[in-house]
């Protein structure tokens, strides 16, 4: 089923709907949306010697040219994937003493991760689970509700693409927990790899470098961007960085300015604390690679895991070392991971707080900030496959 999915979610697919849409009749096209990943621009920069701004406008262009309509950037929907994880940190954290869901709240933007969760340990991982939605899937709402109300469409009418680091991400936008019974579509169409990107330009005979730049788009009507804007706090979406900062002010009043990560067993599993009157009152890590991702596990299960949060990523190193990520055959992998590294964090960041339309779209769209439809556009929930998976750190 998995490598069905991989060949129907492709650019092939994306080139199909492309070319249905010339031929069709007058209102029966779909609007083509693509929302493009800051790690997959970082990667393309890389492969085509430009900076993050420059490939984000030339990206936009190619889309543009190749009949996509509209061209999103998914560290937009980040924000509020970051806004809700640190609200939910803060509430499991208050409710510990009485409420069914256990710390440590577990990151849960990696579908290799949540699928190893589901598969290989039944229920035991679920509760600890942070039910918010990826920063693909919240954009898969912004998209197929927000977006949609605007243009006056039906989701149906939408066709949305993620350009993403890794395979895995297509079988996350699968999901039956993202695709509307009401309208049978779902919140993401196809997700195509940045490696997939790459395959269409060179199909379409286009250098990135050579094409003209355009104007990027925005989601919001009241906001214009002129240029991408990120996130701090690592490749990864920088979930460990913002919650523990939100915490630290909001449950203790430190504000901490630069975070000290301390190296465990290896560069993929660090962590930091956070002391008051001599005491540890925030104790957060980052697990990266299954190697480590099975050693939190063994952690949890024997009782022994100190963590009030974990970062957990299935890929060594992040989602800037995706495995749809661009490989360059003369470059070794470590110089180019850093070389993608720089320019990931080449571009301006904002506090998710601060980011223009956010709180516009709390307030117009999400009815306010915990409200019943954050609830179901921004969260999900997980379900355990009880058939375990006999080999761990299997990948699917
Ligand atoms: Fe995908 Fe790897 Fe990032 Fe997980 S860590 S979301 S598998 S790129």
């Amino acid at each position: 089923a998995e490598t069905v999915l991989i060949t129907q979610q492709s650019h092939e697919e994306l080139r199909k709907v492309i070319d249905a849409n010339k031929t069709a009749a007058p209102g029966q096209q779909r609007l083509v949306v693509v929302s493009v990943s800051p790690q997959s621009r970082a990667s393309l920069a890389a492969q085509f010697g430009l900076n993050p701004t420059d490939t984000a406008r030339k990206l936009t262009a190619f889309f543009k040219k190749i009949g996509v309509h509209y061209v999103f950037d998914t560290s937009f929907s980040r924000n509020f994937s970051l806004l809700e994880s640190q609200r939910e940190f803060v509430q499991r954290f208050r409710g510990q003493a009485d409420s069914q869901q256990a710390l440590p709240v577990l990151a849960s933007a990696c579908p290799g991760w949540i699928c190893y969760a589901e598969k290989t340990h039944g229920s035991f991982l679920i509760p600890y689970l942070s039910t918010v939605r990826s920063p693909q899937q919240v954009m898969g709402s912004l998209v197929k509700d927000f977006f949609a109300q605007q243009q006056h469409l039906t989701p149906d009418r939408i066709y949305h693409v993620t350009v993403m680091p890794c395979y895995d991400k297509k079988l996350e936008a699968s999901r039956p927990d993202f695709f509307s019974q009401d309208y049978q579509t779902r919140d993401v169409d196809c997700v195509v790899t940045t490696g997939e990107v790459f395959k269409l330009l060179e199909e379409e005979g286009v250098s990135l470098s050579e094409l003209e730049p355009a104007p990027l788009d925005s989601l919001c009507s009241s906001v214009s961007a002129q240029e991408p804007s990120s996130h701090r706090g690592g490749g990864s979406g920088g979930y460990l960085e913002h919650v523990f900062q939100h915490a630290a002010r909001e449950l203790f009043g430190i504000h901490v300015d630069e975070i000290t990560y301390r190296p465990l067993r290896n560069k993929d599993f660090q962590e930091v604390t956070l002391e008051k009157e001599g005491q540890i009152v925030l104790h957060f890590a980052a697990a990266y690679g299954f190697r480590n991702i099975q050693n939190l596990v063994q952690k949890l299960k024997r009782g022994r895991c100190p963590y009030h949060y974990v970062e957990v990523m299935a890929c060594p190193a992040g989602c800037l070392n995706g495995g749809g990520q661009l490989k360059a055959p003369n470059t070794p992998g470590k110089e180019l991971l850093q070389r993608v590294e720089t320019l990931y964090s080449m571009v301006r960041t904002e506090a998710p707080e601060d980011a223009p339309g956010i709180q516009e779209l709390y307030r117009c769209w999400l009815q306010g900030e915990g409200s019943e439809r954050a609830g179901r556009l921004l969260h999900t929930s997980y379900h355990a496959v009880e058939k375990a998976s006999s080999s761990l750190g299997i990948r699917w």
